[in-house]
């Protein structure tokens, strides 16, 4: 390391020595390798290097080294790749659902000029995401007509909105929720100017509670899954199929928030709601997100009567909560593509799990402990998934988070567990390996104590 430069040691002042930018930039290496990148960000590095240099931490020939190392590790997003290693399938803060194979391919496809909105044989402007709309109706088959918007609350938003306008939304004291980030429904619903018309209680709701409640002020009846906490002991609540019957009598719609995502019966979670049966059960129009337990991209969708969807299509706010294109993209690629990969993991089978986590614990030299996966923020809150967890030194999570690839674990009992349930068996090698590297990474941070 040279000694810094002093001010006053002019003539042999290394500064001297330090590469113009223009000159930098004009260099054929510099330039090839920040072809695709922003002038602004390539002028950034080029900054960074030759403050390094100015400030005496590197010699002035290493700058351009600096650069081109810099330009070469240079990620386009700062969202880094993570191994979910914590058994909870969909996981917030991890992006929830991961896409499938066809749902990622889809994205590639629309990333360029597509035709969302456009029909090719006419020339003529068409509906907005026809294919995805096709493929929510081929899945389901009991809804007449389908619309995406940008996520579950802004579904929910639009439906309250465009049928209550000012007017009351009839809604269980049970079915006041809050989801995450303290954000809490009962505040969305009335942001644009409905009234809430709370009933029942918040573990009883009676049918006549709601019967009461229908009024020529009533814009519309909400029932909403409470999909991230239980009411369980003395409850009752009105099945949806008896709720219907009235709100057909009053003329007025019935909004089912289901959240979940599932489309059909998921056997392995039975006390999840699915759009098909609440379609037969009587709701107009069902809600769910299309990142839970659908498995693909953020979105909000309305499935139900024609009259309803249509009815939601046409208000304002429509426009102001639309899919983009590329969402429209990865939900039509995750519903005719294979099996997304949050079913797989929900269904993955105990003892495979088990085979495979005893042959990596093996490798790693490390135990087996059972370990109870989850659904995750998308549904079945309650419901344990039967599985298992390789049990490392819990020193381990840190340097196993900001290792490359990015594992997050969970701390349990002193522990640090890595649960396989939501890899493929395909990363077992690079979860070894990024084992590997933390292991040393400790070992270097104790030795240099
Ligand atoms: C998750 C959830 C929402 C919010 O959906 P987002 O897609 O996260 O906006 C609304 N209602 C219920 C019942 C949910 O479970």
């Amino acid at each position: 390391m040279p000694a810094p430069p002093q001010p006053g040691d002019r003539g042999t002042d290394p500064r001297r020595h330090i590469p113009r930018t223009d000159h930098l930039l004009a260099h054929p290496a510099v330039a090839a390798a920040s072809a695709a990148m922003s002038d602004r960000v390539v002028r950034d590095i080029v900054h960074a290097a030759q403050d390094r240099a100015r400030a005496g931490r590197i010699p002035p020939e290493q700058v351009q080294d600096e650069i081109l190392a810099a330009l070469g590790d240079r990620p386009v997003t700062s969202l880094r790749p993570v191994l979910n290693a914590t058994g909870v399938i969909i996981h917030t803060n991890l992006g929830r659902a991961p896409l499938s194979p066809a749902a990622r391919e889809a994205l590639q496809d629309a990333a360029g000029y597509t035709d969302v909105e456009f029909d090719l044989a006419t020339g003529a402007r068409s509906r907005r995401g026809a294919g995805a709309r096709a493929a929510l109706l081929a899945a389901c088959p009991e809804a007449e007509d389908a619309l995406v918007v940008n996520n579950g609350a802004a579904a929910l938003l639009l439906a309250t909105t465009a049928l209550a306008g000012t007017g009351e939304v009839v809604l269980s004291r049970g079915e006041l929720i809050e989801i995450g980030a303290g954000f809490r429904l009962p505040d969305l619903i009335t942001s644009t100017g409905a009234q809430l018309h709370e009933v029942g209680t918040t573990n009883r709701t009676h049918l006549a509670d709601y019967t009461d409640a229908l009024g020529p002020g009533t814009g519309c009846v909400l029932r909403i899954h409470t999909s991230n906490y239980r009411i369980i002991g003395f409850t009752s609540e009105v099945p949806l199929a008896e709720l219907a019957g009235p709100c057909r009598d009053a003329a007025v719609p019935l909004i089912a928030d289901l959240g979940s995502g599932l489309l059909a019966p998921e056997p392995l979670l039975p006390d999840e709601p699915d759009v098909a049966t609440a379609l037969r059960d009587g709701a107009d129009v069902v809600i769910i997100s299309g990142d839970k337990l659908l498995g693909g991209p953020q979105a909000g969708i309305l499935l139900g009567s024609a009259e309803v969807i249509a009815r939601l299509a046409r208000h304002p706010l429509a426009r102001a909560v639309r899919a983009d294109k590329l969402a429209l993209a990865a939900l039509e690629g995750t519903l005719v593509g294979a099996v997304p990969p949050v079913l797989d993991a929900l269904r993955t089978d105990p003892a495979a799990l088990q085979e495979r986590t005893v042959r990596l614990a093996a490798e790693l030299a490390a135990t087996v402990v059972p370990h109870e996966g989850r659904v995750g923020g998308g549904g079945g809150a309650e419901v344990p998934l039967p599985g298992w967890a390789i049990s490392l030194e819990p020193g381990l999570a840190g340097p196993l988070r900001t290792g490359d690839p990015a594992v997050v674990t969970t701390v349990q009992g002193g522990r640090c567990l890595l649960d396989l349930r939501c890899l493929p068996a395909e990363e077992d090698e690079r979860v070894a390996r990024a084992v590997a590297a933390a292991r040393s990474r400790t070992v270097g941070e104790v030795d240099r104590r």
